[in-house]
């Protein structure tokens, strides 16, 4: 690594984009409170001046941390901030330019339209802020280079005004739990591993497997599969998902089950059988619909 700075003081790169990252995030939490509590009463407000509240928050929220303490909401949680030799008049122009710039970016349409009125004018202010807006990432790209080579200013801004990071506490360092990683690490290795073989395993194969060696609980496991006269009424339930079945079907015995589930069952495990009496499927023309007697005959 090229011109580390090994005095006191010094502060990780990690830990500088860490806290530009922890700004907006904090910055997004602040914003979405505010949205959940105006949720039923001042939506369209909120929406129509979003980027004048926006403006404002921000700056609030800037001028009582940077503004105050030399330290972002992010930086604060990092334990670093701006050096000390930063003033804070510095520091009050920085916000400024901050807030304004990101207001402007918004508004510029709007503040064109008010100005004048001739379409041209409009599109070339457009096209004047589209450019500047591609300027602005190319720089801020090529800052982002320079910032990992020298290892200060992760922002265009910060380094227009010459902020710096330093450490809030130079006698502790941030210390990076290895053992959170790799349990991260590990969770999520194993996390992906489901989602890839839950759907390769036979779920309904076991499940009908499972239920013939299970007690079951019903009255209806003596009557033999040869009975063909359908118990059928508004307390019946599906022999799979023990729900009201769903287009319900018959498939040999006195049984019913969903259409759906009857035939996951068996296209999943040719030898499935009745979780009630245990008749097994001979093939596929038995599954049949089933129909509802008429209430009250
Ligand atoms: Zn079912
Ligand atoms: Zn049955």
């Amino acid at each position: 690594m090229p011109a580390t700075d090994t005095s006191k003081g010094y502060v990780p790169r990690i830990t500088q984009l860490d806290s530009v990252f922890l700004n907006s995030e904090a910055y997004s939490l602040i914003k979405s409170q505010l949205l959940t509590a105006v949720k039923y009463t001042g939506q369209t407000f909120v929406t129509k001046l979003e980027p004048e509240i926006d403006a404002a928050l921000q700056y609030i929220l800037l001028n009582y941390t940077v503004g105050h303490h030399k330290s972002s909401i992010g930086q604060q949680l990092l334990q670093i901030k701006y050096k000390d030799s930063v003033s804070f008049r510095k520091l009050k122009y920085y916000i400024f330019v901050l807030v304004i710039g990101k207001w402007l970016k918004e508004r510029h349409s709007l503040i064109a339209l008010t100005v004048t009125k001739n379409d041209s004018v409009k599109n070339v202010t457009g096209r004047c802020v589209d450019l500047l807006e591609i300027g602005f990432r190319i720089i801020q790209s090529f800052n982002l280079l320079l910032f990992l080579y020298k290892g200060s200013y992760p922002t265009i801004l910060e380094r227009i005004f010459g902020l710096r990071h330093a450490s809030a506490d130079p006698s502790s360092s941030r210390a990076i739990s290895y053992t959170y990683f790799t349990r991260e690490l590990l969770w999520h290795g194993f996390a992906e591993l489901l989602a890839f073989v839950l759907p390769l395993i036979n779920l309904q194969y076991f499940h009908s497997t499972m239920k013939k060696f299970l007690p079951s609980f019903s009255e209806d496991k003596k009557s033999s599969g040869d009975n063909l006269d359908m118990k059928f009424d508004l307390e019946t339930t599906c022999v799979v998902c023990n729900r009201l079945p769903v287009l319900p079907h018959t498939f040999g015995c006195q049984h019913v089950a969903c259409y759906y589930c009857v035939h996951s069952s068996y296209a999943a495990n040719p030898t499935f059988s009745c979780s009630l009496c245990g008749h097994q499927i001979d093939s596929k023309i038995q599954i049949v619909p089933a129909y509802m007697p008429k209430l009250g005959s």
